[in-house]
């Protein structure tokens, strides 16, 4: 049966929660990003966001068998039974064998990596300038892809908000920590013939048009 089961790789502030969104919107799969399953338990309270909290805050990463124990629970819901996006995750080795594991356990393989590439200053530039909805997640830029009104979302007139860990001094900490632990799953991924990359730094619809492209030659090979 055709699935599409995606990740999306890149560093932070790549561009991958934009383009979930839009994948989803147009494929009608979820988007599982373990960057706002996270913050959603901080902003409850919950055991899982205590202990998250402080490597979030920090730009480090929240330890793997936390991140894997959440993704494999949410990975057994019923939408993604036709296929899911993947948002900032896999970010370790440990974490992209752990996947295969429950991508085999299940019956399932992961059909596409898109890796999006964009350079340390212009990821810089583009987190300085975030903001997303506290209600619905959408995400904005001030200057890129302003909301139409100053500070509410379009989409859902929600409050915009600055993420506590998108300071420029944090930023770059998260950029090291891609460098160090996350980019070394390219090659895991090109190994296995399913990597696809993009140009990150295109504008939001020269990107779009690039992983439409892709997922249309998966979808009809
Ligand atoms: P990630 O999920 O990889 O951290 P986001 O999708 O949140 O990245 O994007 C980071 C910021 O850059 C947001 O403010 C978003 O609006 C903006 N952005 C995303 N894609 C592009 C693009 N292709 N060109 C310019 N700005 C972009
Ligand atoms: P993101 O929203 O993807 O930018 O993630 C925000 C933060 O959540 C990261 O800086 C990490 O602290 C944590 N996080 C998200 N996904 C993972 C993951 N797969 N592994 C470890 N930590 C993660």
């Amino acid at each position: 049966m055709f699935s599409m089961n995606l990740i999306l790789l890149g560093p932070p502030g790549a561009g991958k929660g934009t383009q979930a969104k839009i994948i989803m919107d147009k494929y009608g799969i979820p988007q599982i990003s373990t960057g706002d399953m996270l913050r959603e338990a901080v902003a409850k309270g919950t055991e899982l966001g205590k202990k998250a909290k402080k490597y979030m805050t920090e730009g480090k990463l929240v330890p793997d068998e936390i991140v894997i124990g959440i993704v494999k629970e949410r990975l057994k819901q019923k939408d993604c039974e036709k296929g899911f996006i993947l948002d900032g995750f896999p970010r370790t080795l440990a974490q992209a064998e752990a996947l295969d594991r429950i991508m085999g356990e299940m019956g399932k393989k992961i059909d596409a990596v898109i890796n999006v590439n964009v350079p340390e200053e212009e990821v810089v530039k583009r987190i300085a300038y975030r903001r997303t909805c506290k209600n619905c997640g959408a995400i904005y830029h001030l200057i890129y892809n302003p909301p139409k009104r100053p500070g509410i979302c379009d989409k859902c007139g929600g409050e915009l908000y600055q993420r506590e860990d998108d300071k420029e001094e944090t930023v770059r900490e998260r950029y090291r920590v891609y460098k160090k632990n996350t980019e070394p799953l390219i090659e895991y991924y090109k190994k296995k013939g399913i990597l696809f990359d993009v140009d990150g730094t295109k504008d939001i619809e020269g990107v779009k048009r690039e992983v439409l492209d892709i997922l249309s030659k998966l979808s009809h090979p």
